[in-house]
């Protein structure tokens, strides 16, 4: 076929409207503008009975989601960024989850104004991985350490979806020594962020064994959408992009992630759809998202929109939607990219993060190619941190947090509502919390250098005294022994135990 017929037969009308209701969307930028302007001076007392809410671990409404962004006083944030870590630390405990993206075609039909991808840059060296480039690239990311990795395309019929179950199934099918230990090591994981598809093609995805499946829509606000993607491309269809997750759930992927690009418009106005995206996934399959990504634009080549943009988001306000957003829903794991610097990753680590990625890199072929940083000739965007994973784990555990490369959630079948249920009753987190300690184990001992080596022997020790002295494994010893004999297994060199 054709590109251009193709590009044609991507969008199909019938499953967009299906999810309509009354023949409308949940984004209504006038109900959203009249919460913000509503909402635009809450006064203390209210603020504090929201933080509260939020510590009782509950979704907000979007009135309250619109008073917290509304908020000026310089002490009530304190608050909230302390409750938001509370929050946190209530429903995932003190893990952060470490991924790798992997880049594996910047081909694309899109001509999106902020992206180095957009097929308008003509400057932008085309490259598609072939299934022995995405073994290579897979061999160098498990040689740091990953478990977990994300697949990133282009939207283009060579990297339609047949391309894309292939390089999942690539990625799982390869193995590696580990390089202290000599164990054999793999892949467990393996989400995707790829352009929207037809519910038929989510099942390929399915049954190509897909983790989370991935879509940010930019922005929700739709004048905006249409003015950044030309309305001849696949990707100006704002409605196609905005219940791809939908047809995901119906094609049976039950962990979706949504997001948006933040820097392309208002960002209290992103992180009050980004509720509303929340509340409708909740309504029609009864299980929100898995995860929320907030992007920040950076700079990329050939793309001005990238660098120009008039609603670009500063520290300040980028630390305040974190804390917002993880008030407001506190059940979906929320993930800050190397698109942020070491500081600010941080920063939202600190206020309710739970996944990151480590030893990124963007190019098409680069981790093989061994490009460290930036060679803008492939690139989508630019990174803030290119630091090892071996560094992001140390500077955690200096701050209390310890590193998970767990993936036993989607391969015990505790996905979707599942998970959400027990995430729900704090009981995911424990769960959580055993298989933490037992992939920091495997890491420590097959690939930790011996400065993380040693903070992370008094980390794991302190995990171990806290998860024997809690009253939910006190009164749970069948599975607290469970977790001495695995731990115990692990030590004695077997691989991939997981609760
Ligand atoms: N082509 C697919 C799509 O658009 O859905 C796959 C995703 S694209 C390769 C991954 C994401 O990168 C986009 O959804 C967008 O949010 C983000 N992105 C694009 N340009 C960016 C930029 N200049 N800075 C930061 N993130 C950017
Ligand atoms: Fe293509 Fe995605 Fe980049 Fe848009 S954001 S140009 S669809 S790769």
């Amino acid at each position: 076929m054709r590109t251009s017929e193709w590009v044609k037969s991507v969008i199909r009308k019938d499953e967009i409207e299906k999810y309509l209701i009354n023949g409308k969307c949940f984004i209504d930028e006038r109900v959203i503008e009249g919460k913000l302007e509503a909402n635009a001076a809450p006064d203390k007392s209210r603020v504090r009975a929201i933080i509260q809410k939020s510590l009782e671990i509950k979704t907000l409404e979007p009135d309250e989601t619109a008073a917290l962004l509304n908020v000026q006083d310089p002490e009530l944030w304190e608050e909230m960024d302390a409750a938001a870590l509370e929050v946190k630390k209530k429903v995932y405990d003190n893990r952060i989850v470490f991924f790798a993206p992997l880049y594996c075609s910047n081909l694309c039909v899109n001509n999106c104004s902020y992206c180095g991808f957009r097929v308008d840059n003509a400057k932008e060296v085309r490259r598609i991985l072939t299934m022995d480039e995405v073994r290579r690239e897979t061999e160098v990311v498990l040689d740091e350490g990953h478990k977990r990795m994300i697949l990133v395309y282009g939207e283009h019929p060579r990297s339609d979806v047949d391309y894309m179950a292939d390089t999942i199934r690539t990625v799982y099918s390869v193995e590696r020594k580990a390089p202290i230990t000599g164990r054999t090591v793999g892949i467990r994981r393996v989400n995707v962020n790829a352009a929207p598809m037809e519910i038929a093609k989510m099942r390929t995805l399915k049954n190509a064994g897909i983790g989370t499946y991935q879509v940010f829509q930019e922005t929700y606000h739709r004048p905006t959408y249409e003015s950044v993607h030309p309305a001849n491309t696949v990707k100006g269809d704002y409605l196609w992009r905005l219940y791809s997750l939908h047809r995901a759930m119906e094609g049976g992927i039950d962990d979706v992630a949504i997001g948006a690009l933040f820097g392309v418009y208002d960002w209290k106005f992103e992180v009050m759809s980004l509720l509303y995206h929340t509340l409708d996934l909740e309504r029609q399959f009864g299980v929100g998202p898995h995860t929320i990504s907030f992007p920040r634009l950076t700079p990329a080549l050939e793309a001005e929109m990238s660098t120009d943009s008039r609603y670009k988001v500063s520290d300040d306000d980028f630390k305040k939607l974190v804390t917002v957003l993880r008030l407001s829903v506190p059940f979906p794991g929320m993930i800050v990219t190397c698109r942020e610097n070491p500081q600010s990753k941080k920063e939202a680590i600190m206020r309710g993060c739970t996944q990151t990625d480590a030893s990124t890199k963007i190019g098409i072929g680069a981790y093989q190619e061994h490009k460290y940083l930036q060679e803008l000739e492939n690139s989508q965007f630019t990174i803030g941190d290119s630091t090892s994973l071996d560094c992001n784990i140390q500077e955690m555990a200096k701050m209390g947090f310890i590193s998970s490369f767990c993936t036993a959630g989607y391969r015990c079948g505790r996905t979707g509502d599942t998970i959400m249920g027990m995430l729900k009753h704090c009981v995911e987190g424990k769960y959580c919390k055993l298989n933490a300690v037992l992939t920091f184990r495997e890491y420590l001992d097959d690939y930790a250098s011996p400065e993380t080596k040693q903070l992370g022997e008094t980390l794991i020790r302190k995990e171990i005294a806290e998860i024997e002295a809690h009253s939910y494994f006190q009164k749970n010893q069948k599975l607290l022994s469970q977790f001495k004999v695995d731990y115990d297994r692990i030590n004695m060199g077997e691989r991939d135990i997981f609760i």
